[in-house]
């Protein structure tokens, strides 16, 4: 980017990067949506799918007709227990009557020849014999309640048990199945991963570079954040692996690249001074000499001194002198800027130059460029 310095090819490019982060961004979103839509193509689980339900079903009745006979016998209990307090409080009346008259009786005559007393004690006895009965009632259905209620302990106790075999295996089965899950978001994102680390080392810098960068980050992103909410709890270590494989792939890539850079440089060095300048793309040198470094080795120049025509750390020639009019011009210029000469359209040859030039002007390879 920045080897652009025409004004429209900066905006070209800074367009160019726009299309590639829409391009990105748009590729997101329909591989957010196609990562999100993965799970549908398995089946939901239910706990019944893992239990035997020969077994069950006969369980899962008996408890439900316990817990029926149970509600039965609490309302059948309830009515023998108001019939029993009933009774009771009716014997406990009677006695209370009973008692009373036989007190004042008492004080008068002689009891035990009295037929009012021995029918009176009879009704008193059939009063008892009733509260017996409502009592026997009130028992009966207690022992109702809780053979209902000991069944479907029993029946739940069971019960219990069999699901919880079958939860354990609903949970190695959703295990399964979530794995099968990533696996299938990862058989999706690791290739386009692969992709664009294969369009970075080979493609970055094509011709539609845009659409390249636009899918290398998607491939990114896609890989990295939108696989994120599916992991499962290992993915991690997946995650992170290929991230750290990735780091050092770059990283390698990086250095393996410096030590190129260097290389190159070290040679270009060492090359003729007209050669190099040739190399040179004439844009790359501007941009390097408008930074304040030397366009050869990219070490930092004083261009501003007028006194330095010469790169102090590789030599080469960073002004010279017009071969018309003499005047002192950058040396990668391709036209004298006061008098418009092309530069090297006319070559002067060195004892010409120095008479066109002012006395200081450089001695040198400079002069026959
Ligand atoms: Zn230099
Ligand atoms: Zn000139």
């Amino acid at each position: 980017m920045s080897k652009a310095l025409r004004l429209s090819e900066k905006w070209f490019r800074r367009g160019l990067w726009l299309v590639a982060f829409v391009f990105a961004s748009f590729l997101i979103g329909l591989g957010g949506t196609l990562v999100g839509d993965l799970p549908k193509v398995e089946q939901p689980l239910v706990l019944d799918d893992f239990l035997d339900l020969a077994q069950v079903q006969p369980l899962r009745d008996q408890a439900h007709a316990a817990r029926e006979h149970s509600t039965q016998a609490q309302a059948a209990l309830e009515q023998a227990q108001l019939q029993q307090s009933k009774a009771a409080s009716a014997t406990r009346a009677e006695r209370e009557t009973f008692d009373n008259w036989l007190a004042t009786r008492s004080v008068t005559q002689r009891a035990e020849h009295d037929p009012e007393v021995l029918a009176r004690t009879r009704q008193l006895d059939a009063l008892r014999a009733q509260q017996q009965r409502a009592q026997q009632a009130v028992q009966a259905q207690q022992q109702a309640l809780l053979d209902a209620r000991q069944s479907a302990q029993a029946a739940q106790a069971r019960l219990a048990q069999l699901e919880q075999d079958g939860h354990q295996r609903l949970a190695a089965e959703q295990r399964r199945v979530e794995l099968r899950v990533f696996l299938y978001r990862l058989a999706l994102t690791l290739p386009l991963l692969v992709l664009a680390g294969w369009l970075f080392a080979k493609k970055r810098q094509s011709t539609w570079w845009p659409f390249v960068w636009g899918f290398i980050y998607f491939a990114l992103f896609a890989f990295f954040v939108e696989l994120v909410p599916y992991l499962p709890s290992y993915g991690g270590y997946v995650r992170y692996v290929v991230g750290i494989l990735i780091t050092a792939l770059v990283g390698r890539w990086a250095i393996v690249a410096l030590n190129r850079y260097l290389e190159r440089q070290r040679q270009a060095e060492a090359l003729p001074d007209e050669q190099r300048r040739q190399e040179l793309g004439y844009d790359v040198a501007l941009a390097r000499l408008g930074k304040g470094v030397c366009p050869g080795c990219e070490r930092t120049v004083d261009l501003k001194n007028e006194a330095i025509d010469f790169c102090p750390h590789c030599g080469i020639g960073l002004f010279d002198r017009c071969g018309a009019c003499g005047t002192r011009k950058g040396a990668f210029a391709r036209f004298c800027h006061a008098c418009g000469t092309p530069a090297g359209a006319t070559p002067v040859p060195p004892a010409q130059a120095r008479t066109a030039a002012t006395p200081v002007a450089p001695a040198g390879p400079a002069a026959t460029a």
